[in-house]
Formats: structure tokens, sequence, C-alpha cells
């Protein structure tokens, strides 16, 4: 298996529950590295671009406007097959379908306010940890 990179964020909802410690104890305890690391309150443009592929999807504004409502954790993890197994960690999109035991289905409330973003492949996570962190301040180990 490939190791490999993933970008996560610990949306404003979790955030604001105070489970920041807790979300990076799964990554840890599950392989996962962190190697990147900011605390990061996006503006609307940013929140945009960053959600550019569901432009055309009925909720996006809301999306957007949630992603905006206070600040994210934003991290880079590494570990063999970390894109799956850190959408494994997350949960289903809906924490209501979400098994036990995953992030969503611990600590989100509804489909849009749901805890947490994990890149769904390799070439997206590469453009989603190019978004947030330059090169230099990723620390590989
Ligand atoms: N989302 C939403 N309503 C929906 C579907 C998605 O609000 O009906 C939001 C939700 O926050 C989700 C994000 O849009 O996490 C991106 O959707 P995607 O299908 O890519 O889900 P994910 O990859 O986050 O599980």
């Amino acid at each position: 298996m490939a190791v490999e990179r993933t970008l996560s964020i610990i949306k404003p909802d979790a955030v604001a529950k105070n489970v920041i410690g807790e979300i990076y104890s799964r990554f840890e305890k599950s392989g996962l590295k962190i190697i990147a690391s900011r605390m990061h309150h996006l503006s609307r443009q940013e929140a945009e671009g960053f959600y550019a592929v569901h432009k055309a999807r009925p909720f996006f504004n809301d999306l957007v406007s949630f992603m905006i409502s206070g600040p994210v954790m934003v991290q880079v993890l590494e570990g063999e097959n970390a894109v799956l197994n850190h959408r494994q960690l997350m949960g289903a999109t809906d924490p209501k379908k979400a098994e036990p035991g995953t992030i969503r289905a611990d600590f989100a409330d509804s489909i849009d306010a749901n805890a947490v973003h994990g890149s769904d492949a390799a070439e997206t996570a590469a453009v989603e940890i190019a978004y947030f962190f330059p090169a230099m301040s990723i620390y590989s180990r």
C-alpha cells in the first residue's frame, strides 16, 4: 500500500463543540500523522473556491455560509492509504447514515453541519492541500 496525503478540515460546528483534540486523537490512533495544521477563518471567496466543484448544487450557498460561520482547523494527514483510511474514520456524509463510532456519527448534527471534510481521492487531495499549505509548511516525517 502506498503512503498518501489527504486534506482534512474540522468544520465550524465541530470546532465550536471543542472536539479538535478528540478528532486528532482518532487520526493518530489510526496511524495517520498530522504533518501540517492551522486554524483559519475562511472568507466567502475562499470557501466558494474550495467548494467550486459543488457550485451548481442546490446546497452550495448554505454550505459556503456554514463554512464561514466560524474558524475551522485544516490539516494534512499522511499515512498508508490515507485518503480511504480518513474517509472511513469520517463516516458517511449524512451522519444519520454514518457507521457507529465514526466522527460524523459521534459529532455531526446534520448533513449540512457534518463536522469534517476529507479529500475523496489522491488527485483531489493534492489540489486541496495546495489550496491551504505551501510545500515548505508541510513536515513529512
Ligand atoms: N452537503 C450538504 N447537503 C447535501 C450534500 C452535501 O450540505 O445534500 C454538504 C456537506 O457539508 C458535505 C459537502 O456538502 O460534506 C460536500 O459534499 P460531498 O458530497 O462531497 O460529501 P463529503 O465528501 O463531504 O462526504
